[in-house]
């Protein structure tokens, strides 16, 4: 696959100090934002292992789940990860936990890593157990917040209608 993001293992191991920065700043087309992703990354070669260390920015668009409104969560968060060069962990699956929330993930054999890939991982994983669009918005105070709309009696009718089957 082609895909401009990828960095090589190669060009790690041949950077200064086996150290190569790599700035990221573009859209996930599976992830709704307002402007770009971006995320300033270090990759550093450890021998059998690559280090990927940086920081992640993004205003996400998200939906409310109560009022299902679309709003906007900014995210800045910290990447932490490790990537296995050689499949070393074949008995422990994919993905082995080293510690707590890190995990190493084996690029079987890969000879670069996708960082889109990396990227769109730790965005999911950082997103919001309870996605709420603003302090506001909470359960059980809909009577008194103007904004919430009753439902449609109209609707109703369509829940009842019968078809008339001749
Ligand atoms: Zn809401």
């Amino acid at each position: 696959m082609n895909n401009i993001h990828n960095v090589l293992i190669e060009d790690i191991e041949q950077a200064n100090n086996k150290k190569l920065s790599y700035e990221f700043d573009d859209i996930i087309e599976e992830i709704p934002t307002k402007g770009n992703i971006y995320a300033n990354l270090t990759l550093e070669s450890l021998g059998e292992f690559i280090k990927v260390t940086g920081n992640v920015k993004l205003i996400a668009k998200l939906e409310c789940d109560i009022c299902l409104n679309e709003y906007e969560e900014s995210m800045d968060f910290e990447i932490d990860e490790m990537f296995a060069k050689s499949s070393l962990m074949e008995e422990y699956g994919q993905e082995l936990e080293l510690r707590d929330g890190q995990f190493i993930t084996d690029l079987n054999g890969e000879n670069e890593i996708d960082i889109k890939d990396l990227l769109y991982q730790s965005v999911i994983i950082n997103l919001p157990d309870k996605k709420v669009c603003g302090i506001n918005c909470k359960e059980g105070v809909f009577e008194t917040d103007e904004t919430y709309k009753i439902p449609d009696a109209r609707m109703e009718v369509f829940k009842n209608i019968k078809v008339d089957r001749k």
